[in-house]
This record gives C-alpha cells, structure tokens and sequence, in this order.
C-alpha cells in the first residue's frame, strides 16, 4: 500500500529514489548506576562506540570527492582529533570508574563542562566551536544507542540520487552534500525561504519542508518519489504511479531543456523595455552555472559559505582568492558581494544549536550588526572585496541594515580601509560602488533616506516578508502565514522602488520572489526593472518576461495592495498572469 505525505514544496523537480535517513537529534540518554561488576564492560562499550564512531567518520573522510572544498576535510579533522582527545576518552572513562555513571551518562557529562567552557569564551567565533563537541559527543551517543549506527550522517559519501529525509538540514549539510548529486531533500522542518531552500533550489535539486513525523513513516533504503513542486511524497509507490511520475519526470527535463534558447539574447518585454537579469551565488561553484544562464553579472553573492564547515576563520589572501575567482569569471560583467550575513540560521558551522538560549536570533546579532560588533573580521573581508576589485566590477552591498548609522559606520570602515590599501600600494577600484539591502520594514519605510547615500538599493523579500509578518523564516509551524502578497509587503515593496526612481538610483530585487514566475509581471507592473535570483529560475523568468506585454498588463494591477484576502489576493495574480502559458 502506498503512503502519501504532504509538505511545502520549495524546489521544483521530480525524484525517484531511495531513502537515506539523516537525523541529527541527540539520541534519548537514560541516566543509570552502572553495578560495581559491570564497570569494565562498561568503560569497553564507551571504547568501543568512540573507536567505531572514529573509524566511520575516518571512511567518510577518506571518501570526500575530489572537487569538494578544502575545508570539508579540515572540519573532519578536527572531529577525528577530537575524538582522540583525552578529554573525550579519559575523562568520562574516569568518571564510569569512580562514579558508577553509565556510558552515555558521563559522556553527557563532559559534553556539558566542554560546553560551560566554550560558551563562557568572549570570542564569539571560538564560542561557536561548542558545535564540533555536539556533533562529536553526539555521533559517540548514536553509537551507544544503536551499535548499528543505522542513521547516517549527511557527510557520508555514495549519495548519488539518494532522497535526503532529515528533521532539519543546515545550509552547512546542503553544501557539504552539494557535490554527491543527492536526488531530493525532505525535512520536517524549514520555511520555504530558509537558506537550506535557498541552496536546495540553486543546486537544482528537488525539494519539501515541513513533513510531519516523517522520521515515524518513512523507513531507510525504501523507495520514494518526490514532487519539489507540489510538496508531495510518495513511499511503496506501485508500478502505475511510479510510471506516472518518471513521465512527469522527463516532461519536466524536456520543459528545462526548452528554456535554452532563452539563453542568449537581451532580456525585453513584447514592446521592448529592457529588463536587467542577474543571477544570486551562495557557493563559487555557481559561477559555472551562471555563465550558462547568460545573467547579466551577480547580483547577490552570498559570501558566507567562507564561513562554514571549518575550523578557523577565511583570512583575508582565502577571501581575495574567491572573490576574484568570482570576479573574473563572469566576464566582466558585474558582480554584487554582499558582506557576512552571519548569524541566525547560517551559523559559523554545522551550528545544530540555532536557538541558544530564549532569544531569536533572525532578531539578534546578525548580518551588518555582527559585522560591526567584529570590526576585525570586517576590515578583512572588506580590504579582501576592495582587493579583489582590481580585477573586475566589484560592487559591495551591506545586508540587513535597520538604521542609517550602520550605513555610514560601514561605509566609513570601507573608506578607511581604502586608505590602508592606498599606504601599502594595493590596487582596488576607487570609484567602487555601495549598496544598501532593503530588508527590514524600518528600511523600506526609510528607503529614501537610504536612497541619498548609496549608489544602489536591493530588496532582499526573504527578510522583509519575515521581518513584516513577524514570522521566523526556519519555523514550520508559521510558514503558513509567508505571504509576498500581504498588502505590507507589496506596498514597502513599492515605497522602496518609488525612493530608487526619486533619487535616480537603481533598485535591484534579490530576495526568492524575484525568482518566482508567478510574480515576475506583478514586480514589471510595481516598476521593478532588475532581478536578481537563482540561477535556476533565470530561463524561466525571462521567458515570462518575453510574453509579457505591459500594456496588456490590467490596469488596476496596482490595486493588489489593497486586498487583504490573501485567497482574493492570489486570484487577483492569476488574472495578471492569465496571458502567460
Ligand atoms: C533576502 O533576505 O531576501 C536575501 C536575499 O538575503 P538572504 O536570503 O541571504 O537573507
Ligand atoms: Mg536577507
């Protein structure tokens, strides 16, 4: 009998393939007195889970592909090193001898006083390393739990075409997946625009979020189709369905196939007004991907992927080397580093511990405020950009600014360190240009003020829906409220447009919305005449763009932002959209 599970398709694309079960949470640890004839049974099973979970981690590391970044194996180093620690082996051995604590138990122990240690530090980037004793102690714990270890780690090699099912995947295990051709993702949790999505989509790889107890249904090895679209899984599929599915399958290839010749060639609408298309990049294997889109340049790259699954921070001759790798590339054409977007869901690593304490972090220290806060970390990235911009057009873009101050103390860091490149002889580009990202509600109200001392504004919607409706972008349980139809969001949408064209600045939009055919003739008609996205969705835009004629456009299209229906609201898009097949 078949069983079908729904979620939130995020990732378009069909998967048929087999179930490989990742789940990261800590394996229930019963607390118990071990007999006093049973302790050095005890201290082996301890021994022997550390020695397995070792040798498997070993293999992994051993297995990483060729073409993955350096780092990966860094980070397993460290792991495995840790592993040897005598703080990890010796320590809770001795505390199995002399207080009777059970395996698990005094693991557990240790685990904590490690974790006192690290968060007691006053280097936030050290205080982040208390993951790599989670993911340590943790994958020691699995083994304790289930000598088979049956759950699998996202590291492992021999993923090709296997269907990912996990409660939650950090955009740290989609990168280190990225180069094993992995079939879909599925996770219990995750909001449609969480960065894990936002990765899945630019691999190309089909994916769903927020399938309930997915862990209670779904069984490893079991054979599993996956519709990214609809958000629909399917296990014990029967010959029928699977059928159906491998047509659906390759109607969608052929579909993508179709869009290449949208490849070259301008961007214009049926009467001709020119429309400027970029493409985002989250990892600089992107480049090669956005090169065949024929994106006129980047117009958000994300430079935190420098930041995860390692063990020291990207000096500034690492961050310079990316960015001009990035840089020279494209040919040329323009390419938009934004600055760290640290903090919140994209941790410094595999940063399982998203909540620390009671705070949310979308509200804390992230993005332009954790930059400032660590003005060393900044300069460096910052002299890295200014660096790289000898050698193609760089512009630079600070993310999620709240106040004009921050512009200005960004601005005023990037001139001095423009000063300390000019003392030491090193080139950069003088006249280089500085954005503001529009994605608090208090920005977009703002925009004008922003609009005077930038050279550009880009609206990143992923923030500014979940700043404007108050709903954490990673909680699946109020993803249902996401809504880039909500009349706040079109009219900031709006207000920031209207300040671009006041202050005859460009305004670009590089949040998911821009990638979304559905929304591509209702940002035309709102005045935006610059999209950046996922490369993925690039073809598909510029085919709606092709089809779109404005002036069929209905004329009260505008008037979107007064429906406070959001079922309203969407029928309303349909009729927009009704000339597009
Ligand atoms: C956004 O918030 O829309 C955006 C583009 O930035 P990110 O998704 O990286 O937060
Ligand atoms: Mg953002």
């Amino acid at each position: 009998m078949s069983l079908e599970l729904q979620g939130m398709g995020v990732s378009r694309g069909i998967a048929i393939g087999r179930a490989h079960i990742v789940f990261h949470n800590k394996p229930d640890i019963r607390e118990y007195l071990v007999d006093e004839d049973k302790i050095e049974q005890e201290v082996l099973r301890l021994q022997q889970a550390t020695e397995t979970a070792k040798s498997q981690l070993k293999s992994i590391r051993d297995n990483i592909p060729a073409n993955a970044p350096t780092d990966v194996a860094s980070f397993m180093d460290t792991h495995i090193l840790m592993m040897q620690d005598s703080s990890l082996t010796k320590i809770p051995t001795n505390m199995i001898r002399t207080r009777r604590c059970n395996a698990e138990w005094a693991l557990q122990l240790q685990r904590d006083a490690l974790i006192n240690v690290f968060d007691e530090m006053d280097d936030p980037y050290l205080r982040t390393r208390r993951n790599d004793v989670d993911h340590v102690v943790n994958r020691i714990l699995r083994f304790l739990a289930d000598e088979n270890g049956h759950e699998h780690d996202v590291t492992e090699a021999r993923l090709k075409g296997r269907i990912i099912i996990a409660e939650d995947l950090t955009p740290a295990d989609t990168m280190l997946m990225q180069h094993q051709e992995v079939g879909a993702f599925v996770t219990e949790h995750g909001g449609a625009t969480s960065h894990t999505t936002i990765l899945a989509r630019s691999l190309g790889i089909p994916a769903i979020v927020g399938v309930g107890s997915l862990r209670r249904y779904i069984q490893d090895n079991e054979l599993l189709i996956i519709d990214g679209e609809t958000g629909t899984l399917i296990a014990g599929a029967d010959e029928t369905s699977l059928a159906e599915y491998r047509e659906r399958r390759n109607s969608f290839k052929q579909h993508i196939a179709s869009l290449n010749r949208y490849k070259s060639g301008p961007t214009q609408t049926r009467e001709g007004k020119s429309i400027t298309l970029q493409a985002n990049a989250d990892l600089p294997e992107d480049i090669t991907t956005i090169s065949n889109t024929g994106a006129q340049g980047i117009g958000l790259y994300r430079t935190e992927f420098l930041y995860m699954n390692r063990t020291s921070p990207p000096e500034e001759e690492e961050q310079l080397a990316a960015y001009r790798k990035v840089v020279e590339g494209m040919n040329n054409q323009p390419v938009t580093i934004r600055t760290f977007d640290l903090g919140s869901d994209k941790t410094v690593d595999g940063g399982r511990n998203l909540n620390q304490a009671a705070t949310n972090p979308a509200l804390g220290l992230r993005a332009i405020r954790l930059c400032l806060k660590q003005p060393s970390m900044f300069r460096t990235q910052l002299r890295a950009i200014l660096r790289a911009s000898a050698f193609g057009k760089i512009r630079i873009m600070f993310p999620m600014l709240s106040n004009m101050q921050e512009l200005l103390q960004a601005q005023h860091m990037l001139k001095q360190c423009m000063l300390e490149l000019d003392h030491e002889g090193l080139d950069y580009d003088r006249h280089i240009e500085t954005g503001a990202m529009i994605e608090i509600p208090a920005s977009a109200i703002c925009a004008e003020m922003f609009a005077k001392n930038v050279d550009f504004l880009s609206i990143g919607t992923n923030d500014l829906i979940q700043y404007t409706l108050a709903i954490d972008r990673i909680d699946d349980h109020v993803n249902y409220l996401y809504d880039p139809l909500h009349p706040a969001v079109l009219r900031l949408i709006k207000m920031t447009l209207d300040a671009g064209k006041k202050h005859n600045i460009p305004v670009s939009m590089c949040g998911e919305m821009a990638g979304d055919p559905k929304f591509t003739r209702l940002l035309l008609a709102l005045g935006l005449d610059n999209f950046s996205m996922h490369p993925n969705a690039l073809l598909e835009i510029k085919r709606v763009i092709h089809k779109t004629d404005m002036k069929q456009i209905p004329m009260n299209t505008l008037s979107i932002m007064d429906i406070s229906d959001p079922y309203d609201a969407e029928l309303f898009l349909e009729k927009i959209n009704s000339h597009v097949h």
